[in-house]
């Protein structure tokens, strides 16, 4: 899941001041279950903006409501009529729903209030640690099933380095270091000769580092007869 974090209220109260009418829309998906942007998020922020404008003196017509998926044109479509009458939007989604507002009404003004950071899982109550980096071409079945792109500090694709002690990173103490961890996890599985394996360079280019990327289906696209159809029966 996308992992995102509240941005502090100083940083919201001061992207949002110009503005009398501010539409603060949260999603129940990611940003929900990670505690940043849901409905209870939602309202706090609501109340602590009301809060600090009450104490200030300052009068803004704060509407908060939260949609089933931010990143999706159809959810954003449903609540057009508030963003439209709003001066600005405060997304508290994940920056993908951000985008999206903003791509499908680029003449309103849209400010995050999160920080969108890591792809995560929950660890435990409260704790999510991030598990990929999304580089577009997963080798982790070289690897005992852990990602060493981002699980390793240095994204080593053979290690360990030289710097591991005591199965942690000497980048941080605190955290594992993920080689070992995968020499471990192969030793469990019998399959200690993959540590031996050299991994050649990786071809960065199905990463971000080849340009913005984009994914296509073909058999799931509508051919622009049904899009026409469609636009049609609406
Ligand atoms: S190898 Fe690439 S796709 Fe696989 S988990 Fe790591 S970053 Fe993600
Ligand atoms: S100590 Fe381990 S995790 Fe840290 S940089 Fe070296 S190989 Fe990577």
């Amino acid at each position: 899941m996308i992992v995102a974090e509240r941005k502090p209220l100083g940083e919201i109260a001061e992207m949002i001041a110009p503005y009398e009418k501010v539409c603060v829309i949260g999603c129940r998906s990611c940003v929900a279950i990670c505690l940043a942007g849901g409905e209870k998020e939602v309202n706090m922020l609501v109340s602590a903006m009301g809060l600090l404008n009450r104490r200030t003196g300052r009068t803004q017509n704060l509407d908060g409501l939260v949609l089933e998926r931010q990143c999706e044109k159809e959810w954003v479509k449903e609540v057009e009529d508030r963003i439209l009458e709003s001066d600005v939007i405060l997304s508290m989604s994940c920056s993908l729903g951000a985008q999206t507002i903003g791509d499908m009404y680029p003449e309103k003004i849209v400010v995050p209030g999160l920080n969108t950071a890591i792809f995560g899982v929950p660890e435990e109550q409260g704790v999510w640690s991030e598990k990929c980096l999304g580089c577009g071409d997963c080798i982790i079945h070289t690897t005992g099933g852990i990602c060493p792109i981002a699980r390793c500090a240095k994204s080593m694709l053979n290690g360990p380095c030289g710097g591991s002690s005591d199965g942690h990173c000497e980048v941080n103490l605190e955290l594992d270091c993920a080689w070992y961890a995968i020499h471990e996890r192969l030793k469990l599985q019998g399959r200690l000769e993959l540590m031996d394996m050299v991994r050649p360079p990786k071809e960065w280019n199905t990463s971000h580092s080849g340009g913005r990327r984009v994914i296509v289906r073909e058999e799931a696209r509508l051919t622009s007869h049904q899009k026409r159809a469609t636009e049609e029966s609406q």
